[in-house]
């Protein structure tokens, strides 16, 4: 799998993708992550990407020159599934999308916004799925970008060490995770569940189960009527 990250602040993007499970997934070569600086497709000496907005009004915006050079350029290279615009009115980012990206395992490129946002014909003409990571205004779309690379990166085959991990996490099964113990087995005279400790692996697996429904019904009752509307 392959992900391209369009950005004016390349900075602001490398050092997430530089650490800990996205890193070694770079590493392992089961996913190619290249962070594009949108400057370097300016046309202007100054290496101008905005402009002021037409009508007037506050704010600057993202010009479609230098962004649609670099989208070209980079499917000149190669096709992709999908042309991604971080954007806090697209659609919200969930598991599911995480789940579908990384099942697909094609080629995504992801466009970071700034400012006032991109002029609207880039959305017209290159955009093919616009996503939120929620409902509130960050000042770039870098960090969205990190968390859609992260979560779909750590989805592909291979990349967690333990293979089943993913599938026990949150939302992977429409529940949330059960609570999770490691040493000491007492601290400050709080003990772990007995059953946890018992080694019978049935009990175990029908104790994590009745938690996460436990959990599912207090914190996320939705959850379960979104899956009994599906059935
Ligand atoms: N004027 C825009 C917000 C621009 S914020 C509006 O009101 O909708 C600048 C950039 O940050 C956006 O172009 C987008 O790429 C990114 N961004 C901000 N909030 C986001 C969110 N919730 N999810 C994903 N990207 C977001």
């Amino acid at each position: 799998m392959r992900i391209d990250i369009i950005t004016v602040l390349p900075e602001l993007i490398e050092s997430p993708l530089s650490h800990s499970i996205l890193k070694r997934a770079q590493d392992k070569g089961l996913i190619t992550v290249e962070v594009h600086n949108l400057r370097e497709f300016s046309t202007n000496k100054y290496r101008q990407i905005d402009d002021y907005t037409f009508g007037g009004g506050a704010g600057m915006v993202m010009m479609i020159e230098p962004i649609a050079k670099c989208i070209d350029s980079l499917k000149a290279e190669r096709d992709y599934d999908e042309v991604i615009y971080m954007s806090p009115d697209g659609e919200r980012f969930e598991q599911s999308i995480a789940n579908e990206l990384a099942l697909k395992g094609g080629n995504l490129i992801i466009l970071c916004g700034h400012y006032k946002g991109v002029d609207e014909r880039v959305r017209e003409h290159y955009i093919t799925r616009e996503i939120s990571i929620g409902d509130y205004v960050l000042s770039g779309g870098e960090l969205g970008a990190a968390v859609v690379t992260d979560a779909v990166a750590r989805l592909i085959p291979g990349v967690l060490g333990d293979e089943t991990s993913a599938l026990t996490d949150s939302f992977q099964d429409g529940l949330v995770a059960p609570p999770v113990y490691t040493r000491p087995k007492e601290y400050n005279g709080w003990e772990v569940p007995k059953v946890l400790l018992s080694g019978d692996h049935s009990k175990i697996e029908a104790w994590r189960f009745e938690q996460s429904v436990k959990r599912t019904q207090e914190r996320r009752p939705e959850l379960l009527k979104d899956a009994d509307s599906k059935n």
